[in-house]
């Protein structure tokens, strides 16, 4: 099966809190339907000292992206530069993805 959405992607975010927002996709969950999208949907938890092995982690704040579902965002064309549903075409036995909105070739 071909995902629609893969690493390194840029998607833009088109529903909820984080709608409009544009990031990289940085990994697919595919078991749940999610990607984690770098800068989106971010979580900020309190860190407290740890001591693990030679070091001890700095308390503090830490940021980390949460999953978001993939119906949620849209792949963004690399082509064109909108938001786009991803059609596929086939060449030569290989699946391609193709933007909808221009026809060009995405992978
Ligand atoms: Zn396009």
């Amino acid at each position: 099966m071909v995902r629609r959405i893969k690493q390194g992607d840029t998607v833009e975010v088109v529903t909820g809190d984080s709608k409009g927002m544009r990031g990289e996709v940085m990994r697919v969950l595919p078991k749940q339907n999610r990607v984690v999208v770098s800068r989106v949907n971010i979580v900020k938890k309190h860190q407290r000292p740890i001591r693990a092995g030679r070091g001890e982690v700095q308390p503090g704040i830490i940021e980390f992206e949460m999953p978001i579902h993939i119906s949620n965002v849209m792949l963004v064309c690399s082509a064109c530069g909108k938001p786009t549903r991803v059609g596929f075409s086939e060449e030569s036995g290989t699946k391609v993805r193709v933007c909808k909105k221009c026809g060009k070739e995405l992978d």
